[in-house]
């Protein structure tokens, strides 16, 4: 039996050191990539579409001729957090290697591709960059390429409450689906127009919701120990909170659909003061944007107000706090107009200009208004 399997990788080994030569360095095959994929035609079709498209994914995928366009039309940017790595090696000038670890054959007649980033600009400290999967499949003559998460949610649970579209490794809460779902609709009617269908993937924390995503490593997983993200251009709001409630993320499905130039800060304080942040609302947060205020009486309350680095207590950028009590203000004083001109920024239009406009704050005595809006929090 040793012998066997020996024989087996000895064969792999072969195959693929043959193989090595003909491909760009830059794209590495490990020695035991295609030892399930045994047929040279297509191991060299799979390297070359490989090739094709991380040569071009830096384009955008629209752009990208190995991604197919049907599939573009149903998710815009299915590569973002390729792209992202791809991104920052180039503005960093570092040199990564991409290797492929292994290519499965799995359902529908697809290939699974795992792949690895690593940062080899010091050859004497190598870094692990991200381990990430892509999904391949031959449409006409040509691989094109997929997003992994399909793949890794095909036996989940796919449930449909009201306005949202749950997608999860275990049933749904009804009672916690169902207030989503009213959230949602009451969304819909502050801002005067019909609910958005979200998609709305349930994962226990952001490692499992970068694993489904595909990635078996990458830095943002470890980055904050509940959260979620949005990608706002297919509606789908992947929760990383182990919750179907999420309302902060469904508040900017409204404000990117309506505001496309709104500020990130007026963005920001508005979901946080309709759904919250990090798991908390509001009120629980306002005592720690003042706790940071008192204790750094160094800082300008003006340029806290536009800082998204400086993080409070609950690990929530405190601008996303303050903005969260000035929408409170403007929309209790002015209703849902003042907070609609608030969002509707002009192109090049500071935050301040338009907080002005709205509701006469200027820079000068902000510090004030916002000392103001904390005073009942201890
Ligand atoms: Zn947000």
């Amino acid at each position: 039996m040793i012998r066997n399997i020996l024989l087996a990788i000895f064969t792999v080994l072969f195959v693929n050191t043959a193989f090595c030569q003909s491909v760009d360095s830059t794209l590495i095959i490990s020695d035991y990539a295609f030892s399930l994929v045994n047929n040279a035609n297509i191991q060299k079709d799979i390297t070359s579409s490989l090739k094709g498209f991380l040569d071009n994914i830096d384009n955008g995928s629209r752009n990208n001729p190995f991604i197919d366009p049907v599939y573009i039309k149903k998710d815009m940017e299915p590569f973002s957090w390729f792209i992202i790595y791809d991104n920052d090696a180039k503005s960093t000038n570092s040199k990564i290697n991409t290797i492929v670890l292994s290519v499965l054959p799995i359902e529908n007649a697809s290939y699974l591709i795992k792949l690895q980033y690593m940062d080899v600009t010091n050859p004497c400290n190598k870094k692990l960059v991200l381990i990430g999967s892509l999904i391949t499949k031959m449409v006409g003559n040509k691989y094109y390429f997929y997003n992994a998460v399909d793949h890794y949610t095909r036996f989940w649970i796919k449930q449909k409450i009201g306005t949202i579209n749950y997608v999860s490794a275990t049933n749904v809460n009804q009672i916690n689906a169902e207030v989503m779902n009213k959230f949602n609709v009451s969304l819909a009617r502050k801002f005067g127009i019909k609910p958005i269908q979200i998609t709305y993937y349930k994962f226990e924390d952001p490692e499992q919701l970068f694993k489904i995503m595909g990635f078996d490593y990458i830095p943002n997983m470890y980055y904050s120990t509940s959260g979620g993200l949005a990608q706002q251009w297919k509606n789908t709001l992947l929760a990383g909170n182990n919750s179907e409630l999420y309302e902060h993320e469904a508040v900017h499905f409204y404000t990117a659909t309506l505001f496309p130039n709104r500020s990130k800060v007026a963005d920001e304080g508005y979901a946080t003061f309709l759904g919250g942040s990090g798991g908390k609302n509001l009120n629980q947060l306002a005592p720690f944007a003042k706790n940071y205020i008192k204790n750094h009486p160094e800082k300008n309350i003006t340029e806290l107000a536009t800082d998204f680095g400086t993080v409070v207590e609950g690990n929530v950028p405190i601008t996303y706090i303050l903005s969260a009590l000035i929408c409170r203000d403007i929309e209790h004083k002015y209703g849902m107009n003042g907070i609609k001109k608030l969002l509707k920024l002009n192109a090049g239009e500071d935050y301040f200009n338009n907080l002005y406009k709205v509701n006469k704050i200027d820079k000068t005595n902000f510090g004030s208004y916002v000392n103001g809006l904390l005073r009942e929090y201890n």
